[in-house]
């Protein structure tokens, strides 16, 4: 025989398996929402640039190309939606690996100074294409952080590549290293480009996110960089977040924990 005790126990149990269970159906959900999303997302940015890849070998096939300037432009269209395929990859590649169990992460105390020295070299051609002026801002008595270096350099690369994107010919990008109070120290990314509407603020960092479509177009990204930067510096127990206005230009800040020896 049941005692009204043991009922009420037996009851509160119920309640709280049906309630997990709820709760776990609709996590469930979810995740097959966005797995949904996700995958749609990807099927849209890989099949504009393949069409248009497509549809420009054909117009070569068919000999319908009359002048030399055009088949440039063609060829040129070509190349420039094949990076946007192999960018996409890339990074699609990085996500997955944070997502699953493989993101293996290893940190080590590290001199924020050489990785924007190591970083900028990488970005040199960009950085003289588009004939930005760096100017990094960096106290000697920044402490060295406790970081994985070849993610973080992810990180500065994702930013300052936006960065380089989104400015005009000839502008600045401010690099600025700063020692917080709470054993942490600050990057700041200060560019002098398009700016981002105080509407999209809060939403840059969501995967596949991308202000007005149509401006970016030619850009190549597909709205991952950040999320990436963001999934990685939460990763090293850091914080990411923007202020911008809108054709004034935006600065991306993160966080680091100090290395404590
Ligand atoms: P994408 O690959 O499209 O650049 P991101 O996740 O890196 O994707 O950025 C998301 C969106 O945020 C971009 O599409 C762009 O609209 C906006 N954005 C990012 N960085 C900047 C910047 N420095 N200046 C202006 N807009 C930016």
């Amino acid at each position: 025989v049941i005692g009204p005790m043991e009922f009420q126990e037996l009851a509160n149990n119920f309640n709280e398996m049906n309630h997990n269970l709820q709760e776990s159906f609709q996590k469930l959900h979810q995740s097959e929402a966005s797995r949904k999303d996700l995958v749609a997302n990807i099927s849209h940015d890989l099949r504009t640039p393949l069409t248009s890849i497509q549809s420009f070998v054909e117009a070569l096939q068919d000999h319908v190309i009359e002048d030399e300037e055009t088949l440039r432009k063609y060829l040129k269209t070509i190349q420039l939606e094949t990076q946007r395929i192999s960018h996409l990859i890339n990074d699609l590649f990085q996500l997955s690996q944070l997502d699953s169990g493989i993101y293996q992460h290893h940190p080590e105390p590290y001199h924020l100074d050489n990785l924007i020295v190591e970083t900028l070299e990488t970005l040199t051609f960009q950085i003289e294409k588009n004939k930005i002026n760096i100017i990094v801002d960096m106290p000697n008595q920044i402490p060295a952080v406790f970081i994985d270096p070849y993610k973080i350099k992810q990180v500065l690369i994702n930013l300052i590549q936006n960065a380089l994107r989104y400015s005009r010919i000839g502008s600045t990008i401010k690099i600025k290293i700063e020692k917080l109070e709470k054993a942490s120290v600050k990057v700041t990314l200060i560019d002098e480009g398009e700016g981002i509407p105080e509407k999209d603020l809060s939403s840059v960092f969501n995967r596949f996110y991308r202000v007005e479509k149509s401006r970016n177009r030619g850009h190549g990204g597909a709205g991952l960089g950040l999320s990436i930067a963001k999934s990685i510096v939460e990763r090293h127990g850091g914080a990411i977040g923007v202020d911008s206005k809108l054709g004034e230009g935006s600065s991306f800040w993160f966080t680091l924990p100090k290395y404590q020896s």
